[in-house]
């Protein structure tokens, strides 16, 4: 094994949830389930004679409000919060079973969840965390929105925001590696306008928001403060970044740069990156060279595909 090598993780132990989905407002209950390794994050909806759908590319939905994953004619939405706890925390492997459609909003970040991680504890599992380690980049732009990402060490992220007032102008550059995410991350709330809310509702959206769960703006201020950062915005869009970008099934290893994105954009990147073997390998950590385990024998034609690419 090599130096940075990192075992899989999975938690310690069950934990429960309970709340109220944002866009459905309906009444959620959640359990995280411990599971084996190389099982990844799947969710299984319970009400639905626990049909099961994996958290991959292969099953987002298209919706530009939330992300969500769509499997047959079943979906699970608003995974992003929960998927980003999980990947910026280091939880590998685990079921989330929930009895209806949409996941709890909690307090709009995703610090509910790393508590509960804290609380709990990970454990580590006998096989090596895999990497997608990005070779070239890969870039979607639409209009002044763009997202890419580039080859680096660490999941380096740089995200810009640019927002009616009262939130304008701002960035966000941090490396998820340095172990962060609990602290700079996690808290950061969802927010929305005062004045799209009418618009929303009548979309059918946002039934379950409250003061409790969202920064509500106005026009000139913050209609419930205090912020939990001054940058609390580009935060929570760096959070909703990471949750989506899980969607490519594992951690990246690179650099991502994010200008005016959205879950739309976030999700067209995955998708992207997913189609475009030579942009992109699986390893074990930051500094491996040979590498004769089992797992990496299990994808002969992924590593193929990126050797010429690599210069
Ligand atoms: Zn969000």
């Amino acid at each position: 094994m090599t130096q940075n090598a990192h075992p899989e993780q999975t938690i310690r132990s069950d934990i429960d949830f309970r709340g109220i989905g944002l866009h459905s407002g309906a009444e959620v209950s959640m359990r995280l389930v411990a599971a084996p390794a190389g099982s990844g994050i799947v969710f299984r909806r319970t009400d639905l004679d626990n049909f099961e759908i994996p958290a991959n590319g292969r099953n987002v939905a298209k919706v530009s409000y939330a992300t969500s994953l769509m499997r047959g004619s079943v979906l699970i939405s608003t995974t992003e919060h929960l998927l980003s706890a999980l990947i910026g925390f280091g939880v590998d492997n685990v079921i989330v079973e929930v009895d209806n459609l949409e996941l709890p909003i909690l307090d709009g970040s995703a610090l509910p969840y790393v508590e509960a991680f804290q609380r709990v504890g990970l454990k580590q599992q006998r096989r090596r965390r895999e990497y997608i380690r990005i070779l070239k980049e890969v870039e979607v732009r639409e209009g002044s929105k763009f997202i890419g990402v580039y080859p680096g060490s660490g999941y380096g992220i740089n995200y810009t925001i640019d927002f009616p007032q009262p939130i304008g102008f701002a960035t966000f550059r941090g490396d998820l590696e340095t172990g962060d995410y609990a602290s700079l991350i996690a808290p950061a709330r969802t927010f929305g306008f005062k004045e799209d809310e009418p618009k929303l509702r009548d979309m059918g959206l946002i039934r379950g928001a409250t003061d409790a769960c969202c920064i509500i703006l106005t026009k000139s201020a913050i209609q419930n403060p205090p912020l939990r950062f001054p940058d609390e915005f580009v935060r929570h869009k760096v959070l909703d970044l990471i949750g989506d970008l899980a969607l490519a099934g594992r951690r990246i290893q690179g650099r991502v740069i994010a200008e005016r994105a959205g879950h739309a954009m976030h999700t067209a990147l995955v998708q992207r990156l997913m189609r475009d073997r030579s942009a992109w390998e699986l390893t074990h950590g930051y500094d491996e060279s040979r590498d004769e385990s089992p797992e990496t024998a299990d994808a002969p034609e992924m590593l193929r595909s990126a050797l010429p690419a690599s210069a």
